[in-house]
C-alpha cells in the first residue's frame, strides 16, 4: 500500500500530509483555512490548493481523508453542517455538500470526509495503542466541544450520521447565544470560544494563555471546567466506556485544573458508571494529530476495501 493524503481543516488553520504505511506524517505543510474559504467556492479552492500541493510533493496518493470541524452525514462524503466554516460575509460554507465526490473525481482516487474529532480519536487510538478497547469516549475541547464514541473499532454514526453533536445540546434555556444559532448550547458554556467570552467579559487584562494560571481558582473557571465535564459524565453514564479520551486546546493550555476536570466528570456521572472505574487517558499535544489520523482513516478504509 502506497502513501495516503491525510487533511485536517480548521476553524484557522488547514493542515495536510502524507502517511506512509508505517504511520509517518510526510510533507507537512499549514495554511490558514482561509486558503479555502475566502473565495467563495471552497470546493473548487480545495481542489486547487490539493493539485498544488500532490505536484509539490511529486507523489499521487492513493486515497484521501480530510478532517472537517462539522456535522458528517454516514455516507462519509456529505457535510452535514459545518458553522465554523464561514467565507468573509459570515455566510457558513459546505452546508449539505457532497465534497469528497468532486475531489474523487479530479484526483481518481477514494476520498472519505470525516468528523475532525473522529481524526483525533483514530490519532489516539492508534498511538496509545487502544486499538483493542471495546468502547471508547472521547471528549476534545478546542475552539468548539466535539468528540466521539467508538465502538468495536467503529464510529458511533447515529442515523444519517447526526450523532454525538454534544456541543448543541441545550445547557442553559434562553441562556447565550451560540454560534449555531441556538440559545444556551453547551458549546456557548464550555469551548474556547467560551473562554474567550468569559476573559473578555471578567477578565480583560489577562492574556488568553494566562487565564488558567492566573485564574484557575477563580469561581467562574471552576464553573467553566464543571460545564466542559458535563458531556462526559454523561457519556460516561450511558456508556460506561472502557476509555475515555479528553484533550483539545484548552485541556492543552498552561496550567489547566486537568484534576478538577477529572473529579468533575466523576461527581457529575451516575454511580454505575463511577464504580465501574473511569479509565481517564489524556491525549497527547501534537499539532499534526488531525493529519496523521485522517491517513489512519483512510488506511483503515483502503483495508476494509
Ligand atoms: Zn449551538
Amino acid at each position: 500500500m502506497g502513501k495516503v493524503i491525510g487533511m485536517d481543516i480548521g476553524g484557522t488553520n488547514l493542515r495536510v500530509g502524507y502517511v506512509d504505511e508505517s504511520g509517518n506524517v510526510l510533507y507537512h505543510k499549514v495554511v490558514p483555512s482561509r486558503t479555502i474559504t475566502e473565495g467563495g467556492d471552497a470546493v473548487r479552492d480545495l481542489i486547487g490548493f490539493l493539485k498544488g500541493y500532490v505536484e509539490e510533493c511529486g507523489e499521487a496518493p492513493e486515497a484521501m481523508a480530510i478532517g472537517i470541524p462539522a456535522v458528517i452525514c454516514d455516507d462519509e462524503k456529505t457535510v452535514f453542517q459545518a458553522p465554523n466554516l464561514k467565507d468573509p460575509s459570515g455566510k457558513m460554507l459546505l452546508d449539505k455538500t457532497n465534497l469528497a465526490d468532486p475531489i474523487a473525481e479530479a484526483f481518481g482516487v477514494p476520498v472519505w470526509i470525516v468528523r475532525d474529532t473522529y481524526c483525533l480519536l483514530y490519532a489516539d487510538r492508534e498511538r496509545l495503542g487502544l486499538q483493542n478497547e471495546k468502547i471508547i469516549a472521547a471528549g476534545y475541547i478546542g475552539t468548539c466541544y466535539g468528540g466521539g464514541v467508538m465502538i468495536d473499532g467503529k464510529i458511533l454514526f447515529g442515523k444519517g450520521g447526526l450523532a454525538m453533536d454534544f456541543g448543541h445540546f441545550t445547557l442553559h434555556p434562553d441562556g447565550k447565544l451560540c454560534r449555531c444559532g441556538k440559545k444556551g448550547c453547551l458549546e456557548a458554556y464550555a469551548s474556547g470560544i467560551a473562554l474567550q467570552d468569559l476573559r473578555e467579559e471578567y477578565f480583560p487584562d489577562t492574556e488568553i494563555g494566562d487565564m488558567f494560571t492566573k485564574h484557575r481558582d477563580d469561581p467562574i473557571l471552576k464553573q467553566f471546567v464543571r460545564d466542559c465535564a458535563l458531556p462526559m459524565s454523561i457519556l460516561g453514564t450511558i456508556l460506561s466506556p472502557d476509555v475515555y479520551l479528553l484533550g483539545g486546546g484548552v485541556v492543552e493550555m498552561n496550567d489547566f485544573p486537568m484534576e478538577d476536570l477529572l473529579e468533575a466528570i466523576k461527581d457529575q456521572a451516575g454511580h454505575g458508571a463511577v464504580d465501574a472505574g473511569m479509565r481517564f487517558v489524556i491525549s497527547p499535544k501534537d499539532s499534526s494529530k488531525g493529519v496523521f489520523g485522517a491517513g489512519i482513516y483512510a488506511r483503515e478504509h483502503l483495508a476494509r476495501g
